[in-house]
């Protein structure tokens, strides 16, 4: 597997966004970086490759940045997961919890076929919510989750325990 720890250097920590007491992690300091993006999108690629994944779901709106990158490099389609009202036709929708209040995810009624196997992708694993409600998603229309990617993950806030069952992919992990 592809050493990614040096990639770290180029993700950004931004204290107090989006707001006081949260230290945010930027990956758009990675993504500039020509070496830094290759590499990202290599490692992912090199975890996916040869598994047979026929969909690529990114989730909005980190998970368009690269989900497309390494659909091409997999020959998979792209699937936008989106928030609601987005999307123009028919979609399926799940609600789910925030720290303060509720938000929901959307998926084209249409976007996978049944048996379909798909990667679903975001930028950052935290608590999960937004991983769950896309992996609910992706049940309801009967896909198969071949595996879970994030570029980072928050393993103090034990996310990864919602995804026991699956094939949870994190390149870069932070204590
Ligand atoms: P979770 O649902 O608690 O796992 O939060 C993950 C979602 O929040 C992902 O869609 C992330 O893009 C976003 N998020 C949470 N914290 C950060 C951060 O520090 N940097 C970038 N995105 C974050």
């Amino acid at each position: 597997a592809i050493n990614c720890e040096p990639l770290k250097e180029l993700v950004r920590t931004v204290p107090d966004f989006p707001k006081d007491g949260i230290l945010f992690y930027d990956i758009t300091t990675l993504l500039k970086d020509k070496a830094g993006f290759a590499q990202l999108i290599d490692a992912f690629a090199a975890y996916y490759i040869g598994k047979d994944i026929d969909l690529v779901l990114g989730i909005e709106a980190r998970g368009f940045i690269f989900g497309p990158a390494l659909a091409y490099r997999l020959n998979a389609g792209f699937v936008p997961v989106r928030k609601p009202k987005k999307l123009p036709a028919k979609t399926a929708r799940v609600s789910y919890d925030l720290e303060y209040g509720t938000d929901a995810l959307e998926i084209h009624l249409d976007a996978i076929q049944p048996g379909q196997r798909v990667v679903i992708v975001d930028d950052l694993l935290a608590t999960g919510g937004t991983m769950q409600a896309t992996v609910q998603l992706v049940r309801q229309l009967g896909g198969e989750i071949a595996g879970l990617g994030f570029a980072i993950e928050l393993d103090f806030l034990k996310g990864r325990a919602k995804f026991q069952e699956y094939d949870v992919l994190s390149l870069l992990h932070y204590d």
